[in-house]
């Protein structure tokens, strides 16, 4: 039982680091990632892959919550992420961002 636990333990750490070392806009596995803060929410850092660094992209559902939120700026703010498609994932509707 403590051996399986531990066991469990460690297992919860080594997915951890691992997960430390995926980018914050496209969740995939990088060896290197390029710090950034996000233009969208400037005290979030993020931990970008050199595609989502050089593309300027954000969040998906960063892009979302600053569209819906008419009193920081809302769409207008966003705009252009959702024009240029400056996000990692499906397109974002126009029903996700009412
Ligand atoms: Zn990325």
């Amino acid at each position: 039982m403590t051996i399986m636990n531990s066991l469990r333990n460690t297992q919860l750490i080594m997915n951890k680091t691992r997960t430390d070392l995926r980018c914050t806009v496209c969740k995939r596995h990088r060896a290197t990632l390029r710090p950034r803060k996000s233009k969208l929410q400037p005290n979030m850092q993020m931990f970008l892959c050199n595609e989502c660094f050089e593309d300027k992209r954000e969040p998906r559902f960063l892009v979302i919550l600053v569209a819906r939120d008419k009193k920081n700026g809302g769409l207008d703010k966003v705009r252009d992420y959702i024009r240029n498609q400056r996000y990692y994932g499906d397109k974002i509707t126009a029903e996700e961002l009412v």
